[in-house]
């Protein structure tokens, strides 16, 4: 049986990391088996949080000093891809709480912050990091609001001053883990009067459950990703303190555009959804799942063929990938950039081939709701619609990067053009951020 030890080079991890790629797969029948309820209800994998709780995993890229794991980026899409070829829900939800972990750890870390930018930035992410490794809190990352798209205008759900903190107003639409986090990290637009929503006035603050005015509401009846409970949630004049900004004021727009891995962290999940669809398959044509009969389906040639495409795509996905994500930093190369596009658009759409190669090839039984490869091929469908890196949005993105000068791409027209907003710009690492 394929291990991760058959498609990484292992010997570049420290022990303790390998530790926990080795956890996952301990914990994987158990997530595997619990998938299959989950996804049929759309109910929230819980169990899963509670093992992950356990046994460290909310704390992955939190830094040391604050009780963390201090993993890379590279590291935790690792993990995060072991997680998805049990269940895509689970490693999909567990990225937004991860991802929001990774915001405060990676932007406090570039290069052109200043001193006082540090010095403001730290009590809140301290703050943060003390509600996940103290307290196991779970944060979510609701930012989509649905058919408006933050990727082209500013974020709607806004924030006014008042007293000694801020009301937010406004409406989140698939907010993955509603009703099942602690935190929602929410990002919003502050208003003034006056003066037209700016995405230099973004936001960024972590809401806790409880907070007066929250609400999650909707239905959540999806195609895939069942597991994600992506409801919706309306915020009606909640009260959040200074301190529970997750950031300083600004800081996120600022930041955000010179950390473009950081908006492809949706990619592990189907990483691994992709893996597992191969795995399965293997499984499946040697006649090993456990509780079918053993009928050794590689007698046909056709099927073996398939197999061997399957692996070739496989691989070809996975090396493009680690390698994006190894080299993930703040202030990338134009190539790394480039590299790191591709990948996205090679794992989201290459996903999707590799579960419909396996239906065919595993044949009939697989359509059947009693294997899990009906589930992946769901699954797979939802990566590349995911914003703001599309797959229709990496295609304009490689396309004028690929043909124009940087400082000549805004003249290039495209249906897509309007989501340029979070496309890669170089920037000198020396510009102080704070100075506007
Ligand atoms: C299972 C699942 C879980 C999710 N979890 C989360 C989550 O936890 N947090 C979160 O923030 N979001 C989440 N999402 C939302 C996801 O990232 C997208 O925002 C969402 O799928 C967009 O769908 P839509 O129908 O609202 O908008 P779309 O119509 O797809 O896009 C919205 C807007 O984006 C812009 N846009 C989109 N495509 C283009 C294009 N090709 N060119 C130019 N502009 C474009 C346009 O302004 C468009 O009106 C999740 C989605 C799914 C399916």
């Amino acid at each position: 049986m394929n291990t991760f030890h058959d498609y990484y080079n292992t010997d570049e991890f420290a022990p303790e990391f390998l530790h926990m790629m080795e956890l996952v797969n301990e914990l994987g029948p158990t997530i595997a088996k619990r998938a299959i309820q989950i996804d049929k209800d759309a109910s929230f994998p819980t169990e899963n949080y509670e093992d992950f709780a356990k046994l460290g995993f909310l704390r992955l890229v939190i830094p040391k000093e604050f009780g963390g794991f201090g993993f890379s980026l590279g590291q935790y899409a690792m993990i995060g891809a072991e997680i998805g070829k049990y269940c895509g829900a689970t490693a999909l939800t567990f990225n937004m709480h991860t991802s929001s972990m990774m915001w405060s750890r990676f932007m406090y870390e570039l290069p052109n912050l200043t001193d006082a930018d540090r010095a403001a930035f730290a009590p809140l992410r301290e703050r943060q990091f003390r509600n996940v490794v103290e307290n196991n809190a779970i944060y979510s990352q609701p930012i989509s609001e649905g058919g408006t798209n933050w990727t082209s205008k500013p974020i709607q759900t806004n924030c006014k001053k008042v007293e000694g903190g801020y009301l937010i107003n406004g409406f989140k639409k698939f907010a993955s883990l509603a009703g099942y986090c602690d935190y929602y990290s929410i990002v919003c637009t502050e208003h003034f009067e006056g003066i037209e929503p700016r995405h230099e006035d973004t936001m960024n603050f972590a809401v806790h459950k409880d907070t007066p005015g929250l609400e999650v509401i909707g239905e959540w009846d999806p195609i895939g990703m069942r597991g994600t409970h992506s409801k919706d949630l309306v915020l009606k004049d909640v009260f959040v303190k200074e301190e529970e900004m997750m950031m300083p004021q600004g800081m996120f727009v600022r930041t955000l555009p010179q950390w473009p891995h950081m908006m492809a962290t949706l990619t592990p999940a189907y990483m691994g959804v992709a893996q597992g669809a191969y795995d399965y398959t293997v499984k499946y044509l040697r006649g090993e799942v456990e509780g079918l009969p053993p009928i050794d389906r590689r007698v046909y040639p056709t099927k073996r063929a398939t197999v061997a495409k399957m692996f070739q795509k496989l691989t070809e996905m996975r090396a493009l990938w680690h390698t994006a994500f190894m080299e993930a930093r703040g202030f990338p190369s134009k190539a790394q950039v480039m590299r790191l596009y591709a990948a996205q658009y090679a794992v989201m759409e290459g996903v999707q081939e590799m579960t419909a190669l396996a239906i065919r090839t595993c044949g009939g039984q697989s359509m059947l709701k009693s294997l899990p490869l009906e589930r992946m091929y769901r699954d797979s469908r939802c990566g590349a619609l995911m914003l703001p890196y599309t797959t229709e949005i990496m295609e304009d993105y490689l396309s004028v990067l690929t043909l124009y000068d940087m400082d000549k791409i805004d003249e290039a027209s495209s249906d897509t053009a309007s989501a340029r907003i979070s496309m890669w710009r170089p920037a000198a690492t020396d510009a102080p951020l704070a100075a506007e």
